[in-house]
């Protein structure tokens, strides 16, 4: 029987746990025999020590062992691939990939999460379409992606128990930005999920967990490197999170700008990201395509109608009503003018999705309840030019008082300048 407070001491002064005691201490923790407080100190012990690749396998193994595992290649009796961001604002980007990827004719099922702080969850976005049910047995999972082609749902509490328990753990002792407990966090769903090969989107800057480029690289790596252990295709896309992705921030409004962009008509930035990270699910499928022709289709299904098609009828297979007229709106609409003339210098990602999170639309605490309708336009990004007057956002709010606020903190996150900055595309590097 191994002792906690040994572990933690052992990590403490920079020591490599014995591999079958690390997993034996994260599954007695998942059975309720170790504390919240030791766990928490032995994730501290890891953001001064770090854990070794030999350790993070442990992890990410007692992770999977702690729960059920899904094998949905046998199931389907297909090559299954899957996605997964890091976390960031404006991030629908799973609700417009999946429709996509399925139009093509690659079967997409996924477990998504929910918001947390000033991140958004593509669950709660979901759950903005009246009707749409995220929880779903493993038998109607299983079915809808035979017959329909896509489905996400929420995680089911048999899937990767410890993950939850300590991912909420970590969430209020300042234990989640630690790269081996994010890469073994996000790799333990996606391997128990049963997915052969597996796009992550690994977010950077501002409104990320990883702040900077080289972050973000040593935890895609880490990722990869779980993934390839196991056997898995991985590939990592490093991409922009210093500004809010698109324009829609909160969830209805993200949800009605996911539609749009199936339809081929959203944003620049966030179409990008959508047709590559497509692209690349693709290339990873059992279609035996390269990543060009990949991206040949996405583009395709977002122009004829297939990606819409797709998107439709995977809502009203979940219970949903795909019609974005269906979707609630919020009383109050306030727009945030340009102080003067000039160019979008900063649209900071971080205080916007704080801004929609003061709103209603996020939740401080796990048992906050979300107001699905309220939220952000961001019409100005990055490189934009503006004269004094324009619109640079939009508020969208339950009452005036909150409007008033959300402006001045959405007005306070943009920075103009004199000459735009320079350029960059949204896709910042790919690791594989
Ligand atoms: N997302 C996860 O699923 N886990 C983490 O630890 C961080 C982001």
């Amino acid at each position: 029987m191994i002792r906690p407070a040994e572990l933690i001491e052992q990590k403490r002064n920079g020591g490599e746990h014995d591999p079958a005691e690390l997993a034996e201490l994260i599954l007695a923790y998942a059975r309720d025999e170790v504390p919240d407080y030791q766990l928490a100190a032995w994730c501290m012990a890891v953001y001064f020590r770090g854990l070794s690749a030999a350790e993070t396998d442990a992890l990410t193994d007692a992770m999977i062992r702690s729960g059920e595992t899904l094998d949905l290649g046998s199931l389907l009796g297909r090559k299954v691939v899957d996605k997964h961001s890091t976390g960031g604002v404006g991030d629908k980007t799973s609700i417009a990939v999946g429709p996509t990827v399925a139009a093509c004719g690659v079967p997409i099922g996924k477990m998504s999460g929910r918001g947390l702080g000033h991140t958004g969850g593509t669950l709660d976005k979901l759950e903005s379409i009246p009707g749409f049910r995220v929880e779903l047995t493993t038998e109607e999972f299983v079915a809808q992606l035979r017959e329909v082609g896509i489905a996400i749902v929420g995680q089911t509490a048999d899937l990767v128990p410890a993950d939850k328990k300590l991912y909420a753990l970590r969430d209020v002792t300042a234990t989640v930005d630690i790269v081996p407990l994010i890469a073994s966090s996000i790799m333990s769903k996606k391997l128990a999920a049963g997915a052969e090969a597996i796009v992550l989107d690994v977010k950077v800057g501002d409104g990320a967990f990883m702040r900077t480029l080289d972050d973000a690289r040593v935890l895609a790596e880490q990722m990869r490197d779980i993934g390839l252990r196991a056997g898995r295709e991985v590939t990592c896309l490093l991409t922009d999170m210093d500004q809010p992705l698109g324009r829609a921030v909160g969830n209805a409004l993200e949800v009605e700008e996911a539609r749009d962009t199936v339809r081929g008509d959203g944003p620049e930035d966030f179409t990008e990201l959508v047709l590559d990270a497509s692209a690349r699910l693709l290339a990873h499928s059992d279609l035996g395509i390269d990543v060009e022709e990949g991206r040949r289709r996405a583009e395709a299904a977002l122009e004829d109608g297939s990606a819409l098609e797709a998107y439709e009828r995977w809502i009203r297979a979940q219970g949903g009503d795909p019609d974005p007229s269906a979707l609630e709106r919020a009383p109050v609409r306030r727009p945030v003018s340009a102080p003067r003339d000039g160019a979008v210098r900063r649209v900071g990602a971080r205080a916007v999705g704080l801004a929609a999170l003061e709103l209603g639309a996020g939740r401080r605490t796990k048992t906050d309840p979300i107001d699905h309708a309220v939220g952000i336009l961001c019409f100005a990004k990055r490189g934009d030019t503006v004269l004094a007057g324009d619109d640079l956002a939009e508020v969208h709010a339950r009452d005036d008082a909150s409007a008033d606020r959300c402006a001045e903190a959405v007005l306070a996150a943009y920075e103009l300048g004199d000459e735009p900055p320079e350029e960059r595309g949204i896709l910042l590097d790919v690791v594989e």
